[in-house]
């Protein structure tokens, strides 16, 4: 008990998605005296459900993160495991199987509501007995409510999307992350960079609403606050679920695109810019967005991306609105200057 008492104090240390997933595998591995447990991630695409592992402790080694090559791959079909399958359809909360190799597999699906996007996995050589299948079904509770909790804490009360705060968070991890995978390669210089035209990079884009003042002065906040969940729906249908949105503040947006070309970041942002314009706002009528987009170098600091961003936004601004402008389009058409470093990283 004291053990279990010391790990529960462990997890509900953490403000990380990451490191609650790693403290909750080592404390179910030493509480079911596991050969293995991972933690995995479920999501849905286009119906379909793929199971990928996110997290993994096996006996006797320290808990770590599983790494995927490649991001937009989602993994096994969940019909792969049949056992698992049916005891999601059943919105059951545990159910086992006896692996080809003779090894017990366990699974706890963490619902949320009638939502499951996580699956606790133990494997074991022996049956697992009901009492420790209690308490892992207790550690397990205590996880879903801290995610919730965690959830609740990373977004943005009007729109639901995710706040300023874990936008400085994912930014940073995903720089870092970038600068680890390739520590020994040369800083590329900046003409090279702007040239990678056909390479996949990840982008930052910032969205300001156009004349969003005047929505309020006209219609009133009410008004106001609903433009800016419609257009927080309008940025999670255009962009694709491996993108991450934010709401920056006020009328201002940030997005994450992951893994895409040049070509291909700019038409979705297109895309989305064209799906507000062509919105019709209840009582409002017609809105539009500006945007800045930027990709992300890892040798760069997020101050110097984001002001790259908002050069290019305010370029939009400044040459009729409802635009997407590339930075680096601009600064090789002359249009605008470069600046290595940005003191000036405010939105509109
Ligand atoms: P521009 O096209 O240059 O971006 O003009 P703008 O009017 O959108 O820019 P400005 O920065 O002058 O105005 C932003 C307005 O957004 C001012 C503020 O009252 C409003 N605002 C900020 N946060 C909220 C909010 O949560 N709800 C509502 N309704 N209005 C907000
Ligand atoms: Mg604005
Ligand atoms: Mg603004």
């Amino acid at each position: 008990m004291d053990s279990l008492l010391k790990h529960m104090v462990d997890m509900t240390g953490y403000r990380d998605h990451t490191m609650l997933d790693i403290s909750v595998i080592s404390a179910v591995q030493e509480l079911a005296c596991a050969t293995q447990t991972r933690m995995l991630a479920l999501t849905t695409v286009r119906g379909q459900i793929f199971v990928r592992a996110r997290a993994i402790i096996v006996a006797g080694g320290k808990a770590r993160m599983e790494e995927h090559q490649d991001p937009s791959l989602h993994g096994d079909p969940l019909s792969d495991f049949p056992a698992l399958a049916a005891c999601i359809a059943r919105h059951e909360t545990s159910c086992d199987a006896l692996s080809a190799d003779g090894r017990h597999l366990l699974w706890l699906p963490i619902w949320i509501g009638d939502q499951i996007t996580t699956c606790l996995e133990i494997t074991d050589p022996t049956p697992y007995t009901g009492a420790t299948i209690q308490v892992i079904g207790g550690v397990v509770s205590v996880y879903r409510n801290f995610q919730n909790l965690l959830d609740y804490s990373e977004r943005d009360s009007l729109t639901g999307l995710l706040n300023r705060k874990t936008f400085d968070d994912q930014l940073a991890k995903i720089l870092q992350t970038r600068g680890d995978a390739d520590p020994e390669a040369a800083r590329p210089a900046e003409e090279e960079r702007r040239h990678q035209s056909n390479a996949e990079r990840q982008w930052l884009a910032v969205v300001d609403v156009d004349h969003f003042k005047l929505v309020n002065d006209k219609f009133g906040h009410l008004y106001g606050d609903e433009v800016l969940i419609l257009i927080a729906n309008l940025l999670q249908s255009s962009f694709r679920s491996q993108d991450r949105i934010f709401r920056f503040g006020g009328e201002e947006f940030v997005v994450l695109l992951r893994s895409i070309t040049l070509d291909n970041a700019q038409k979705i942002i297109d895309r989305f810019r064209i799906n507000v314009e062509s919105h019709e706002f209840p009582q409002v009528g017609r809105v539009t967005v500006s945007v800045g987009f930027v990709s992300i170098s890892a040798y760069e600091a997020p101050v110097i991306i984001l002001g790259r961003a908002d050069q290019a936004l305010y370029y939009a601004k400044s040459h009729g609105r409802n635009l997407a402008c590339h930075y680096d389009e601009l600064v090789e058409k002359g249009m605008l200057t470069a600046v290595a470093s940005n003191d000036t990283a405010e939105f509109f």
